[in-house]
């Protein structure tokens, strides 16, 4: 083999230690997005787990103090909220819709979304 040989089989040899090293960083790129996408996945099904339990379970869990004082701090954060959205609302001349929660124009007498009648 002559060197230019040695050159051709360096080049493409190291070319493959690349190729390898790049191919593996690709895997540990896509492990990391599908375990973020999981985890995710994971979170939301907590949140989706979390109201139903909090919509639906109220009673069932009145003696479990741990959930009471969380439900209790969720119907805190909710009152703020409707007061923060309440407030935003009458800066922006919009009302919040009984009926389904959608910020509506004040000069609109009726939800164009539910039909509730506003401003009451
Ligand atoms: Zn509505």
């Amino acid at each position: 083999m002559g060197i230019l040989d040695d050159v051709v089989i360096n080049a493409k040899s190291a070319a493959e230690a690349v190729g390898k090293k790049a191919g593996q960083i690709m895997d540990v790129s896509k492990l990391r997005i599908n375990a973020a996408e999981l985890n995710s996945e994971i979170s939301k099904r907590y949140q989706a787990l979390g109201q139903y339990v909090y919509e639906s379970c109220r009673e069932q869990l009145a003696g479990d103090g741990e959930v009471v004082g969380k439900m209790a701090e969720i119907d805190e954060l909710a009152a703020q909220y409707a007061a923060v959205s309440k407030e935003l609302g009458d800066k922006q001349n919009k009302v919040t819709c009984p009926g389904c929660g959608r910020q509506c124009s004040s000069s609109e007498a009726y939800c164009g979304t539910c039909g509730a009648k506003l401003g009451e």
